[in-house]
């Protein structure tokens, strides 16, 4: 057991909470300081005149790794949150005039502009990825992502699987699916990874095997129930949150993570630090330079990031027809490099999704709540994101959508990388912070080199997204209770 009796955390997004809800139940005096006026970080969700937008994420993907996290921190989940399952995630229209829909569970339906689609080789495919992946899947999402990082692990359980591993989504995809049609659908699901299915390494088809095993999912209520729920754990053990109270130093002494200097309190001393905030940020600012170690300050300074967005929340008087919750307009799979093009002369690929085809609640009655992300040019510098600039995209998305619902727009927010920097506190507006291209060995440690301060959240194993940030909180709580 450790000797550690007090823990102040940086952040409160679903890393922080779930952190801090562990130490808690351990019986650890847990401050949590969030510079933002609500906790949640990139999981929550804002409403604008009665429509709740999200911030960050748009869905639940692996909910048994959520269930997992609420377990650890004393909650049970399907109480405290529940979810509804996206019944209809995604309608993908073609060049050609195809239709390609997946339903629930493994239900695809291709409605062929020439000709019609052999439904039987098409189930034979979905049955064989499914066979081929789902154990990868289990695999991975019940044992090696839940653990501390391990290769020796990864070798040992997960040897069998290691030849699928080789080449890209696109490779795999071309393996898997014999219709151009369905193909660009499957890969058109793994494009919120920023990157064309042919830079994507073949381990992200698991984000395709997950929709079709355990679904997609959207909390009731909205993303933001997510650590809202979550914080209980923390509460009711005596942890505190301090909302609007940004952290500005880790104080570091003879070696050792001493506290924080927060904005307005000055010095908060504890035995051990936690920072969710992405490792750039860690040690590249919350630490004096002297104390950020070497190494890890060249990981800071040469991480490969993850892209950043330009988002279009609209929310609507009326209701809009979407077919399912992701409604794309792709190319063919070759192509879907195009999708990310700056969209300066309109949007060619329209993808937007809808949320309130699963959860009406989110908008007035009768209303709707449109989410699009056009594509921008990426390396455009983040402080020159002007209000002009920002309405200009805004028109080219309105203008795209318009061509396929009617819009009665009542309220709307646009995000820049530039608001994606300073609403969520993300280093470069990065919205995953870390590429989906970094290999977990590559991500910042839990344990840092210095004694007392821990690194957590989604720069670090076992990676991005709101399941596996909040067990990289609870990895990295169970490492501090070893100490
Ligand atoms: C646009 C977008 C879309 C996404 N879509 C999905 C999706 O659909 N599904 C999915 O599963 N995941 C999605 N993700 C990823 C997922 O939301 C994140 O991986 C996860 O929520 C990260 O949680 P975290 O606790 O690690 O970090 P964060 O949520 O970033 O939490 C860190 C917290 O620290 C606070 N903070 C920062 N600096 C300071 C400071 N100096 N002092 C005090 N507090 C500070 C921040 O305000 C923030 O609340 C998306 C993310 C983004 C940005």
């Amino acid at each position: 057991m450790t000797s550690i009796k007090s823990a102040a955390i940086i952040g409160g997004g679903v890393s922080g909470l779930a952190a801090g809800g562990l130490l808690a139940r351990m019986g650890i005096k847990v401050r949590l300081f969030e510079a933002n006026a609500k906790i949640g970080g990139c999981c929550s969700t804002t409403n604008v005149g009665g429509y709740t937008f999200n911030d960050g994420a748009l869905y639940l993907a692996l909910p048994n790794m959520l269930d997992r996290v609420f377990t650890k921190v004393g909650l049970d989940r399907p109480s405290v949150l529940p979810l509804r399952r996206i019944t209809a995630p995604q309608t993908t229209v073609l060049p050609n005039g195809d239709k390609v829909t997946f339903g629930d569970g493994l239900r695809v339906t291709v409605e062929k502009k020439n000709g019609t689609v052999n439904e039987a080789a098409l189930k034979k495919e979905l049955n064989d990825m499914m066979k081929k992946w789902e154990p990868a899947l289990r695999l991975l999402t019940e044992d090696i992502l839940v653990n501390p990082l391990s290769f020796s692990r990864f070798l040992t359980k997960g040897w069998r699987h290691l030849p699928k591993f080789g080449g890209t989504v696109a490779d795999e995809l071309k393996r898997l699916f014999s219709d151009d049609s369905v193909r660009a659908a499957m890969s058109g699901v793994l494009l919120y990874t920023g990157l064309p299915p042919e830079k994507q390494p073949t381990i992200s088809v698991l984000g395709l095997v997950t929709l079709f095993s355990d679904g997609f999912h959207l909390p009731e209520g909205g993303m933001g129930k997510v650590p809202e729920a979550l914080s209980q754990a923390l509460l009711a053990r005596g942890g505190e949150i301090h909302l609007n109270t940004r952290v500005k130093k880790i104080v570091v002494k003879d070696g050792r993570a001493r506290g924080l200097e927060v904005d307005g309190r000055g010095l908060v001393e504890a035995d051990a630090v936690i920072s969710t905030v992405s490792g750039m940020l860690t040690f590249g600012s919350l630490l004096d330079d002297a104390d950020s170690p070497r190494k890890m300050k060249r990981m800071a300074s040469e991480a490969n990031l993850s892209h950043s967005a330009f988002s279009v929340q609209l929310g609507l008087r009326n209701k809009i027809d979407a077919p399912s919750h992701s409604h794309c307009f792709l190319p063919l799979m070759e192509n879907q490099a195009e999708v990310f093009a700056p969209c300066d002369d309109g949007v060619k690929w329209l993808v937007y999704d809808a949320p309130t085809v699963t959860l009406p609640e989110l908008a007035p009655a009768g209303g709707s709540v449109i989410e699009m992300y056009p594509p921008v040019q990426r390396d455009f510098p983040i402080d020159d994101w002007s209000d002009e600039k920002k309405e200009a995209i805004l028109a080219k998305a309105v203008e795209a959508l318009s061509r396929v619902h009617h819009l009665d727009i009542a309220v709307k927010r646009i995000s820049s990388p530039k608001e994606f920097r300073s609403n969520l506190n993300l280093y470069r507006g990065a919205v995953y912070g870390l590429s989906p291209q970094v290999a977990p060995w590559n991500h910042f440690p839990h344990q840092t080199p210095i004694r007392g301060l821990y690194q957590t959240g989604q720069t670090t194993y076992p990676g991005y997204s709101v399941g596996r940030a909040a067990t990289s909180g609870i990895l990295t709580a169970e490492a501090l209770m070893a100490d």
